[in-house]
């Protein structure tokens, strides 16, 4: 089968053949048709210090998927052969306190496909049944391919109560993107998104309804007395891991504001917590996607009316996949799908 392996520790990813996976009594055969690119495939394809300690070589990458069942384990019950899907990418333990009182997504044990197992970026994966989410009729194997990142939009922007209030979303990369097209689903009033990159903000005000704000350019302030907002955000999404950003998200917070972080800052980052203590801010981090609570709000969600096909800006098929990633490192793109049919 094709496959975009990491063979060699150097920046880049090659198109190699490889075995078919052969699956356990546990496990699926996927046959894939459409894979999303992540930026953590970027700092695999880099080969970054955090790819170089953490990715082990050769692996096959990818972790963003849809497709077909082909092959089932022979305990497997509940799927069938033929059945398009998609399924969450984080391979859980079942021994830690957290597994064992339904809460896969705090496991510590979590190893990742496409990062410490064999990935999707291939014709064929092996997923344990556990982890597949059969796709409806009605949601197509681009949105199948996108819906890992899409569940840390969700994951982050319910976090906490959005039904009314103000929020204040940070960096417009498509997962902010996609939260702000979730904030305005589930009802939130009025939503601000930041971010310094125009293009993106730009793709954000097409995909949501949503006020962009260039950082670079724009006062916050003057925005928030445009909306008439007296006191401030009620809530705060981080998704930048930008230092400044956080700390404008702080001072833009009313008292007892509340912030979900899914950004990642690059090493250890200086925060003002004494603004934090006296303005009463909850703060709360968020990895991943609930296993599967997320998974079954987000379906539920597109099926009523949630719009994020706009997020996907590229589609190309396996044999340009130098393009793709050219595309998501030109900062100028949203979400990019490879077609492997
Ligand atoms: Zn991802």
């Amino acid at each position: 089968m094709k496959c975009l392996i990491k063979s060699e520790p150097r920046e880049g990813l090659w198109l190699k053949t490889a075995p078919v996976p052969e699956i356990g009594p546990d496990d699926v055969l996927i046959r894939i048709n459409k894979t999303g690119i992540c930026g953590t495939d970027i700092h695999i394809w880099d080969w970054d210090e955090w790819a170089a300690k953490t990715v082990p070589i050769p692996l096959i990458t990818g972790h963003e998927f849809a497709g077909q069942i082909v092959e089932l384990g022979r305990n497997v019950e509940g799927l069938q052969i033929g059945q398009r899907c998609t399924g969450e990418g984080h391979l859980i333990g079942k021994q830690s306190r957290q597994s064992r009182a339904g809460k896969f997504h705090l496991d510590p044990e979590t190893r990742g496909i496409g990062v410490n197992e064999q990935g999707a970026f291939a014709q064929y994966l092996r997923l344990p049944a556990f982890n597949v989410v059969p796709l409806p009729d009605d949601i197509s194997d681009d949105i199948g391919a996108i819906l890992d990142p899409l569940g840390n939009a969700v994951h982050t922007a319910l976090s906490f109560d959005l039904v009314g209030e103000d929020v204040l979303i940070t960096g417009a990369g498509p997962i902010g993107i996609m939260a702000a097209a979730v904030a305005r689903h589930v009802g939130a009033r009025h939503i601000v998104i930041t971010d310094v990159n125009q293009v993106r903000l730009d793709l954000a005000a097409k995909v949501a309804d949503v006020v962009t704000v260039n950082v670079a350019e724009q006062d916050l302030d003057e925005v928030c007395s445009r909306l008439k907002m007296r006191e401030g955000f009620d809530v705060g999404l981080e998704m930048s891991g930008n230092q400044r950003a956080l700390d404008q998200m702080i001072e833009a917070l009313v008292t007892g504001g509340r912030i979900a972080l899914l950004g990642i800052p690059p090493g250890k980052s200086p925060v003002d917590w004494s603004r934090i203590v006296f303005k009463s801010i909850t703060i709360k981090g968020v990895y991943g996607r609930e296993i599967f609570e997320t998974w079954y709000k987000m379906i539920a969600m597109l099926e009523n009316g949630l719009d994020v096909s706009d997020v996907i800006t590229h589609r190309f098929g396996v044999d340009e996949f130098e393009q793709g990633f050219a595309a998501m490192k030109s900062g100028r793109s949203g979400k990019v799908v490879l077609d492997w049919t």
